[in-house]
């Protein structure tokens, strides 16, 4: 295929790799000249129940063919299905719908904030974040997840994001001033690297915002709706929070996602104090429905786990037959990480030349997050591929060095 780089009408601001796709079936991409790429990309965590996954083709088509959109001025019959099963089946009670990471974590932080300001602490607007995290690409996610490459030439920061690093419970508690209404963060660091954050320290966070007033926000934006073979990755950690965001699989491709919150932390969202036209309409509601009927099915969540446990096993193995490439196997359920000893975009172009797609992210980790429907032959065929891309790697490596 010709580069269309050069005649491209779209902002230039990914690095696009040179193949399109024009079809998807389960955890395979078709490209537009007719090769089967293994995904094990899932569009960044997304596709969770595979490519034109029948059910969701037929909610889409149904919905489809009767209505759309509209506002969020009316009843929504499909929305408050939606909204009432994540509810049944979390901590929450409440759910505001939204597009994108993003835009849920926007939401997120003004309830937060809201929250104080009804309770009597309207001097208290200022969150706590951690190095390492990604929370969106918005002025205010931007500044929420403090890293300078995502911040750089966009004017002043967005003020209050105050952060930390992960793990020192006692520098959280000395960060905490007379401002501080809450604390953000993701239970596994997903664009950071797939870097787990240790359950008593998720726990200790708990303790400290119950003791000191705060709201706790977890973004599950990357890791919720069975991506770490539990529904939400808190199930884990044994303490919820009281504000958590999720996007990525929730629409398996179609693009929407969620604020969840207690009744008490949504108190100060009341009428007309915050909204969205798009968020939640009846098409995209549907879909979401039609999602959770895959993931909410009787031992769909403990297949997600099982098939977990064997990739980062045949991981493992992969690790010990390739030091030189691999350093470490991190992650939890179908969100792996490879820590490399190269860097994770030669890596993923590697996997391309075999037909295999990982994606890069930080801390010199390639993420392998196939679609949750993987079955164990796919399993054994990407670690097939990945084994093929690290030969090739080391390879090179070994050209290099004489
Ligand atoms: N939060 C987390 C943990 C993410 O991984 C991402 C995206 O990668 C976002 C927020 C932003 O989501 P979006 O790109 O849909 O705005």
């Amino acid at each position: 295929m010709d580069s269309i780089e050069a005649t491209s009408a779209i902002v230039p601001t990914y690095a696009r790799a040179n193949v399109a796709f024009e079809r998807g079936e389960g955890c395979w991409l078709i490209s537009t000249t007719g090769e089967r790429y293994l995904d094990f990309g899932a569009g960044i965590a997304v596709s969770s129940v595979g490519h034109a996954h029948p059910h969701m083709v037929e909610a889409l088509t149904r919905q489809g063919s009767k209505l759309w959109h509209v506002s969020n001025l009316y009843q929504n019959p499909e929305g408050e299905r939606f909204a009432r099963r994540l509810a049944d089946a979390t901590f929450a009670d409440l759910v505001f719908f939204t597009n994108s990471g993003a835009e849920a974590n926007e939401a997120a932080i003004k309830m937060a904030r809201r929250r104080q300001w009804i309770g009597d602490h309207p001097e208290r607007f200022r969150v706590l974040t951690f190095e390492g995290a990604f929370h969106g690409r918005t002025l205010a996610t931007i500044a929420a997840g403090g890293q300078k490459k995502y911040l750089e030439g966009f004017g002043p920061k967005v003020e209050g994001f105050d952060q930390i690093p992960v793990g020192d419970l006692a520098a959280v508690e000395g960060a905490i001033g007379p401002e501080t209404a809450a604390i953000m963060i993701e239970p596994i660091q997903g664009e950071g690297g797939v870097r787990a954050i240790p359950p008593a320290f998720l726990r200790g966070l708990r303790e400290i915002c119950d003791r000191n007033g705060l709201l706790l926000i977890f973004d599950e934006v990357q890791t919720g709706i069975g991506r770490t073979g539990r529904f939400f990755a808190y199930e884990h950690v044994g303490v919820h929070p009281d504000i958590l965001t999720t996007a990525k699989g929730i629409g398996g491709g179609f693009p929407m996602s969620a604020c969840l919150a207690t009744a008490d932390a949504a108190r100060g969202l009341t009428v007309g104090v915050h909204g969205t036209t798009f968020g939640g309409n009846p098409l995209a509601m549907a879909i979401g429905n039609a999602t959770l009927d895959i993931v909410l099915a009787a031992g769909f969540l403990e297949q997600v786990a099982e098939r977990g446990l064997l990739l980062r096993q045949r991981l493992a193995e992969l690790k010990d037959r390739y030091p030189g490439v691999i350093e470490e196997v991190r992650g939890e359920g179908l969100m792996v990480g490879l820590k490399l000893r190269i860097p994770p975009g030669d890596f993923a172009t590697a996997a391309l030349g075999k037909r295999l797609l990982v994606i890069p992210a930080g801390d010199n980790v390639v993420r392998i997050v196939p679609p949750l429907i993987v079955s164990e032959e796919e399993i054994a065929e990407g670690v097939r591929r990945l084994a093929a891309a690290c030969a090739a790697v080391e390879e090179r490596l070994t050209v290099a060095i004489n």
